[in-house]
């Protein structure tokens, strides 16, 4: 990487996105990154080979790309910006966001080990902690997500806290300074899952945590057209974390790649609006007369609203509510709505719309279900980039058929 690509900028996020720290060299001179469709990069002599692993037994760089698995040079630009943005040393892709947080965790597991959860986090993230952690010997508490709960929580082998902040549904929002302090102490690893948030509304580094983790599917890709996830932090964590992704493999194609950083080309300007529709549908909602409760940071009634406006730039656009009513009248809403697909995810082009219950705890007993406030009545709303008056319209038009 040359100098000027990585020298500290001044640059907001919306810069960084486009530019990253700076211009590096590309092939042809082509303005937008080539989709580079190889899963092998040939060598000229066979004198070359050798030079190539002796440098690189020497911890050099003498070439970037090898063998695809290693990397690729549209992933290596992607990360680069997405670095940039996050105001990390370096960023590693992976195929999901799924893949991120399961190969982050186990990069820093150890048997005897034990980690801390908090609640209100990502399903399959809560579900890898409950099925999996016990078959290698590793303790975990799911707690409350708040400092106090985590501090709380903390025993002798506690070598991990994975946070997630905005949680979903519920959208919590952690006081991050408080963790980080509590964990300092103590020297345990740090890891946030910031995908609700992005760096555009929250900056995990600056704050002090070790390990930042997107499912990039979401905001940073932004048009729900891939599947992508990446963990941002320092030069040696991520040298720890790449080990195990050239190993393991799990690392998004070069196609994906390239409609990822497209997809950052507009993230500021796609952020800004996702806060703008947030910030207006909460309220509306929340003023409604068919609508029981709303949960949405930037709303006095949240319960995290005081950390939010201290740690947020913007609040995002997943609003969860609550339908006055019961099951019937909540779908009766839902198939009345015209601009919402109901799908799960969030983050992008489109707005999306899912009934908890029915979409993503399915498969849960009824009696775990009410124990987490599983309610037939939870709706969450992930807008997207559509006009707000629009969405406004369409929420009223299908509340009015209630
Ligand atoms: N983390 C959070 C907070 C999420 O919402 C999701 C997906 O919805 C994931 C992680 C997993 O990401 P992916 O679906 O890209 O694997």
């Amino acid at each position: 990487m040359s100098k000027k690509s990585s020298k500290p900028r001044n640059w907001k996020p919306a810069t960084l996105a486009i530019h990253g720290l700076g211009r590096l060299p590309k092939a042809h001179h082509s303005v937008s990154t080539p989709i580079v469709q190889t899963s092998n990069f040939y060598f000229d002599t066979a004198d070359e080979v050798e030079d190539f692993m002796r440098a690189k037994g020497q911890g050099k760089v003498i070439r970037e790309h090898e063998y695809a698995r290693y990397g690729n040079p549209t992933q290596a630009e992607t990360e680069r910006k997405l670095a940039a943005i996050e105001g990390a040393e370096r960023a590693v892709l992976y195929s999901s966001g799924m893949a991120a947080v399961l190969l982050v965790i186990m990069t820093y597991m150890k048997p005897g080990g034990h980690i801390i959860f908090t609640g209100d986090c990502y399903r399959q993230t809560r579900d890898f902690a409950t099925n999996f952690l016990g078959k290698f010997g590793i303790g975990y508490s799911i707690v409350d997500p708040t400092a106090e709960a985590i501090e709380k929580a903390i025993k002798p082998e506690t070598n991990i806290i994975f946070t997630e902040s905005p949680t979903n549904p519920y959208l919590r929002v952690l006081d991050i300074p408080a963790i980080v302090k509590v964990a300092r102490k103590r020297k345990i690893l740090t890891i946030i899952d910031a995908t609700l948030a992005t760096p555009y509304n929250i900056r995990p580094i600056e704050l002090g945590v070790d390990i930042v983790v997107h499912s990039a599917t979401k905001y940073l890709g932004g048009h729900n057209d891939l599947m992508a996830g990446v963990a941002l932090g320092s030069d040696a964590l991520m040298n720890d974390l790449y080990k195990m992704q050239r190993m393991i493999g799990a690392t998004p194609g070069p196609l994906t790649c390239f409609l990822l950083e497209r997809g950052l080309k507009t993230f500021g300007m796609r952020m800004e609006q996702h806060n703008k529709a947030g910030l207006a549908v909460a309220r509306m909602l929340e003023a409604h007369p068919k609508i029981e409760k709303v949960w949405y940071p930037a709303l006095e009634s949240h319960e995290d609203h005081k950390i939010a406006t201290q740690q947020m730039k913007g609040f995002g656009s997943v609003i969860s509510f609550l339908v006055k009513g019961g099951n019937a009248e909540t779908r009766k809403f839902i198939d009345a709505l015209e601009l919402f697909l109901i799908t799960p995810s969030l983050g992008g082009s489109e707005s999306l719309i899912t009934q908890m219950w029915a979409m993503s705890f399915f498969d849960y007993s009824e009696e775990y279900r009410k124990n987490i406030g599983m309610v037939d009545n939870l709706v969450r709303l992930a807008l997207g980039l559509e006009d707000v008056e629009d969405l406004i319209a369409d929420l009223k038009q299908a509340l009015d058929r209630i």
